[in-house]
């Protein structure tokens, strides 16, 4: 299956850490974007901080000025779903909760054409799951973007039990003509990604946990012997508390409760106390 034409539009919602990244990407390639965030004011700031990144490139002459200023030109903030009607793919990177995804879906559903295809960046939620109510289960997939979505290559373009083969090669094709490396995967809980770095984080806060040492120590240690980008506490920083915390219990709950996926209780005070890592401002380390 050939990818989407850059003419055709694409609907990102959710402006947080993932979707104001995703907008990015997609604008890059060429696309018309809008990206929508019932936060008042959080889709125009995504697109600021898109802006500031293009214009950081720019001054680094890493990027010609009237490119950066063409891709922030395709990115329009949009007021409400009902302004996504006209898109051909709805990328959705909200709160990681199975329900409200599901609301905004069903809503979707309502208002797009039928060749739309709705897709979930979600982290662990089951597809099959998030598509079960839809009148079309079929277009419904997961495309999950790593953080930050501009930087990171891997898409895991997920199918659900529903999904129809072609929408999945639609989105492989959209993923690499986007300059990512896409992998399919089927909705197993955590996919492949998270799955794997489960233990990763586990670890890490047990280590913490049984006063092993600090956390600048274990990244350290992860990062110069172990070869690792960044260790288990700045990545934890780098995703969000709130979101790491939501895919541990989602992963553990969808195993039945296996313990090697038990969240932790160090993850759950940091998310109590509204030390969410860098988005807050403060996590395991502070960022002020
Ligand atoms: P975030 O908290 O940074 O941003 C979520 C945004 O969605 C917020 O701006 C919020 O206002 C908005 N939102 C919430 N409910 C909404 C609704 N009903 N309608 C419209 N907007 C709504 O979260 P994030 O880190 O960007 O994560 C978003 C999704 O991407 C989650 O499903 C998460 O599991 C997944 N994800 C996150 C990462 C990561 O590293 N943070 C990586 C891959 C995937």
């Amino acid at each position: 299956m050939p990818a989407l034409a850059t003419s055709e539009i694409i609907a990102v919602i959710g402006a947080g850490a993932m979707g104001a990244g995703i907008a990015q990407v997609a604008a890059q390639a060429g696309h018309p974007v809008r990206l929508y965030d019932n936060r008042d004011g959080a889709a125009r700031a995504g697109i600021d901080g898109v802006r500031r990144q293009l214009e950081k490139r720019v001054a680094r002459g890493k990027m010609a000025q009237d490119e950066g200023e063409a891709i922030v030109a395709r990115m329009t903030p949009v007021d409400g779903l009902a302004d996504l009607a006209d898109s051909r793919l709805v990328v959705e990177a909200i709160v990681e909760n199975l329900e409200v995804k599901r609301q905004v879906f069903a809503e979707l559903e309502s208002l797009c054409g039928a060749d739309t295809l709705l897709t979930s960046n979600t982290s662990s939620l089951s597809i099959t799951s998030i598509a079960a109510n839809l009148e079309r289960p079929e277009r419904m997939a997961g495309m999950h973007f790593f953080n930050p979505a501009p930087v990171m290559k891997l898409v895991e373009v997920i199918s659900g039990l529903a999904t129809d083969a072609d929408v999945a090669e639609t989105l492989y094709a959209t993923a690499e003509a986007w300059g990512k490396v896409p992998v399919h995967a089927s909705s197993t809980p955590g996919f492949i990604v998270n799955r794997v770095a489960r233990p990763f984080y586990a670890e890490g806060l047990r280590l913490l946990q049984e006063g092993a040492a600090v956390p600048a120590t274990l990244d350290a240690l992860l990062r110069q012997a172990g070869g690792f980008r960044m260790g288990p506490f700045e990545l934890m920083d780098l995703i969000g508390h709130d979101v790491n915390y939501a895919v541990t219990r989602s992963v553990f709950d969808a195993y039945f409760g296996d313990t090697r996926f038990e969240p932790s209780l160090v993850q759950q005070a940091l998310v109590e106390a509204g030390r969410l890592g860098r988005k807050s401002g403060l996590g395991f380390y502070d960022y002020s």
